[in-house]
């Protein structure tokens, strides 16, 4: 949503986000801030800039995305944003070399950009050459700033593909690299908090900036071992195989005496003959005046299994939790034809994980 298809590099879709506009304006307004000299409109070399600053961002992206196929990832699209670009894989990386490559590649384009640019300031005279020079040290500041050590920047997935290749493991590799960027977010909120006696608009944005480092660190860190533990197990590993079912005949008066009022379980299966018929929870209740319980059912309150998404024991529980996740599900009946085997709960998934890492809580 808010993109459109720009164009295509070798097959790869580029697509631009409604919030780059913010970035090329902004763009545009610098350079044409830098280039109206003695009564010469900047315009035609800021719109000139702002489209050499676009390119410079697309062959960034580029560069990650050609590298990521050469190593046989496939690429789905480049996306613009405000915050520059990114590029997205179908696969996930599987070794830390590609990995370093991949995010490596991306600041190097701009290295060599910022070369080029600076080749060109050299043999050119008067506004072309700070014209050339001005893109030499943006593509530098781009290249400088990528390479910062942490998530979700190029320079963070460096550090961690470096981590994952001393330790063998990515687990650990990403706990070590995102310490890094939770060190250095708080050390950026700590300049940040004495900037503030001195100059408020850069001290709050050190702040702010810090505790967003901080937290992309952290959630780097929860969503890989999400992902790396889930893709490895399947439902039937993490399911509950002891549930309560509920009958369809049932009043909702009585299905929440009988079923909701001290038990923690938020969702129940309705089974009727032994085959799965859909699933009820709280929520269905509220959908209902209190006085009108007595004279629903659940079979007229609940989802029926034709509106749930189907899960068995043999799929990927990576899947079914985002499946969970995207249709906002907090429980999830499990079947083998008409049955119901088991549930997935949120929690199931939760405690799964934790003990798949050895946490203690
Ligand atoms: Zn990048």
């Amino acid at each position: 949503m808010w993109s459109m298809r720009i164009g295509n590099v070798s097959g790869i879709p580029i697509k631009l986000h409604l919030s780059w506009l913010i970035l090329a304006g902004l763009s545009i307004y610098s350079f044409e801030q830098l280039f109206t000299l003695n009564g010469q409109s900047g315009l035609p070399l800021a719109l000139l800039g702002t489209l050499l600053l676009l390119c410079s961002i697309v062959l960034h992206e580029v560069g990650h995305a050609l590298m990521a196929r050469r190593l046989g990832l496939r690429v789905t699209a480049i996306t613009l944003f405000l915050t520059g670009g990114l590029t997205e894989l179908a696969d996930d990386v599987d070794l830390p070399q590609s990995e370093f490559k991949i995010a490596l590649v991306g600041p190097l384009v701009n290295v060599g950009l910022a070369i080029a640019a600076f080749v060109g300031a050299w043999f050119s005279q008067g506004v072309w050459a700070s014209f050339w020079a001005t893109l030499a040290i943006i593509n530098g500041l781009l290249a400088v700033f990528n390479l910062l050590p942490c998530h979700p920047l190029d320079g963070g997935r460096v550090l961690r593909s470096i981590f994952w290749f001393l330790n063998d493991d990515l687990l650990r590799g990403t706990l070590q690299a995102s310490m890094i960027g939770r060190y250095l977010g708080n050390g950026l909120m700590i300049i940040g908090l004495v900037a503030l006696f001195s100059n408020a608009l850069t001290g709050s944005l050190l702040l702010l900036m810090g505790w967003m480092t901080n937290r992309a660190a952290v959630s780097n860190f929860v969503q890989t071992t999400l992902n790396y533990t889930l893709s490895r197990a399947l439902v039937g590993e993490v399911m509950t195989r002891s549930f309560r079912t509920v009958s369809p005949h049932l009043t909702l008066d009585l299905f929440a005496g009988q079923y909701l009022l001290g038990q923690a379980e938020p969702a129940f299966p309705v089974v009727h003959s032994e085959r799965l018929i859909g699933m009820i929870s709280v929520q269905h209740l509220y959908r209902y005046a209190m006085g009108e319980w007595r004279s629903i059912s659940v079979g007229d309150a609940m989802t029926p299994k034709a509106d749930l998404p189907r899960l068995n024991v043999g799929d990927s529980m990576q899947t079914a939790y985002y499946t969970m996740l995207g249709q906002r599900y907090d429980s999830l009946p499990v079947t083998d034809g008409d049955a119901v085997v088991g549930i997935v709960r949120h929690r199931d998934v939760v405690a799964f994980v934790q003990s798949a890492l050895k946490i203690k809580v």
